[in-house]
């Protein structure tokens, strides 16, 4: 790649900006461009008027530096000078666009300025965060399998896993994995083009290619693209145009074998509002879900956080964050954060009621804190996982746990395995599926089913919520 003479390079870079970028746009903004040359580390690129100059420096110079410093390591920035030379200059723009916009005839005329409206922002939100790696990912026991599915779609897009599905809670850290992949794809394959949409922007995408365009030209838009992300897909559920010309391009990407990657807080059968050919196709290469780690990974996400950030808390505040977190990474390292601004800021160490305090606050007072004692440490270590959990529900309804898994229909079996199922799916999070499967192969719907059952008493039967509370304490929650 970094052979590229300029021309090729300019174009190589606007093959990759393209389906970021708005298709009218494009065309105003990148016809008349060319890189005139390399000085150093510097790529000179020539645009026609000091309109456009402000426009590309505003809206894409970041964009372009990436994505030229990933086709050609030699450049460092970008320098973009007016050369009033390439207006219209036919050959420049012929050359350039007929192998990058879909229609050519769309080329034909450029508005003039004052026919420019744009709304909003124009790129995706394409650019990769730097701070989302697959090597900054840290993996514990309950994220192995989901990490080692993106580093072999990364190491090899297109072939064995396609789709890959990753679904997940809140802060679980699917959009770190998904940008993950997307930077290591690019890492390794540098003349691949990789797309990353939110959802949001995926919609807003579709709805303006078709208010503009036709379905074709949206389509065609995607054409080169070796990877398609899209975060979030839950978020489609009920926009059936948009799902419709999703279902057309998810098929035309996946017969030529380009990499699928998309992520959602359900699988794909618990979506709801997505059309069912939508869902059975999310299904057909890997689907792996992110789950709410154990302590040991808590931890290790916490000290790994620290590092990056170049402060040391002391070990036993670290412990108490991991242990009075449940539900999300992003609230754990909300709360470090706070802890650490909260030492900068006004210069004392936090502490574990310091700390304590914030978790309070956050959670407007609601939460029962664990303090750091060993027996509490003993007892929230010995729930890892579904089995531990039903074992002590077992133990605390003395029914054998072979009946709590099994399919006997009893009044007192149907409760307690109901509270099973609640309690592994509020303190463990796993999916409906996922509980499903330890109490023999049920369905989602059964679980979801339990999971409200049990929420709806909780509120009017006491002698319930004291035993949630018993089996909560004994987890040591
Ligand atoms: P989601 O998209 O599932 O809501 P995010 O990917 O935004 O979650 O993750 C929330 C935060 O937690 C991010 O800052 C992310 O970097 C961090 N995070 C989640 N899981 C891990 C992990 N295993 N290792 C390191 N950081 C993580
Ligand atoms: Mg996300």
């Amino acid at each position: 790649m970094d052979t590229l003479d300029t021309k090729e390079l300019w174009r190589q870079i606007l093959l990759r900006l393209y389906p970021t970028v708005r298709h009218d746009h494009f065309i105003t903004w990148f016809a008349d461009t060319a890189v005139l040359r390399i000085d150093g580390g510097m790529l000179v690129l020539g645009v026609p008027t000091q309109f456009a100059y402000s426009w590309l420096a505003q809206h894409y110079r970041e964009r372009i530096i990436e994505i030229a410093k990933v086709l050609k390591p030699e450049v460092e920035d970008i320098s973009i000078v007016v050369d009033a030379a390439l207006s219209n200059k036919d050959d420049v723009r012929k050359v350039l666009l007929t192998s990058i916009v879909p229609d050519v005839k769309k080329v034909r005329k450029l508005p003039n300025k004052q026919e420019v409206k744009v709304v909003g922002s124009d790129t995706v939100s394409y650019m990769f965060n730097p701070k989302y790696t697959l090597s900054n990912f840290i993996v514990g026991k309950h994220n192995r399998l989901v990490h080692a599915a993106c580093q072999a779609v990364a190491a090899n897009p297109g072939s064995q896993w396609n789709p890959l599905f990753i679904y997940g809670g809140v802060g679980l850290g699917k959009t770190h994995l998904l940008q993950g992949i997307g930077r290591e794809i690019l890492k390794n394959f540098p003349d691949k083009i990789v797309v990353y949409f939110s959802s949001e922007r995926f919609l807003n995408e579709v709805v303006d290619a078709i208010k503009k365009f036709n379905a074709h030209d949206f389509k065609a838009r995607y054409r080169n693209v070796d990877c398609l992300i899209i975060d979030d897909i839950q978020l489609l559920a009920d926009k059936d145009r948009t799902q419709e010309e999703f279902f057309h391009l998810f098929n035309e990407l996946y017969n030529a074998n380009k990499q699928i990657i998309l992520s959602s807080d359900r699988p794909p059968k618990e979506l709801a509002g997505i059309e069912t050919r939508l869902q059975s196709r999310f299904e057909m290469g890997m689907v792996a879900e992110t789950h709410f780690p154990d302590y040991e990974t808590r931890l290790a996400i916490l000290q790994n956080k620290c590092s990056e950030q170049q402060v040391m808390l002391p070990p036993e505040v670290l412990d108490f964050i991991a242990y009075n977190i449940h539900h999300s990474i992003r609230e754990l390292e909300g709360v470090l954060m706070q802890a650490v601004a909260q030492m900068r800021l006004e210069n004392v160490t936090p502490t574990v009621k310091s700390v304590g305090a914030i978790i309070r606050k956050l959670d407007r007072g609601s939460k029962d804190l664990v303090g750091v004692t060993k027996e509490q440490m003993d007892a929230k270590l010995s729930i890892r996982n579904a089995e531990d959990v039903i074992n002590l529900v077992a133990d605390y309804y003395r029914i054998p746990s072979s009946e709590l898994r099994g399919t006997l229909r009893k009044r007192e079996i149907m409760l307690p395995r109901q509270v099973c199922m609640y309690l592994i799916y509020e303190v463990l999070g796993h999916s409906y599926d996922t509980i499903g499967d330890y109490f023999s192969g049920r369905n989602h719907t059964t679980v979801l089913h339990s999971y409200n059952k049990v929420k709806s008493k909780l509120a009017k039967d006491s002698k319930l919520l004291q035993d949630i509370h018993a089996l909560k304490k004994d987890m040591g929650l």
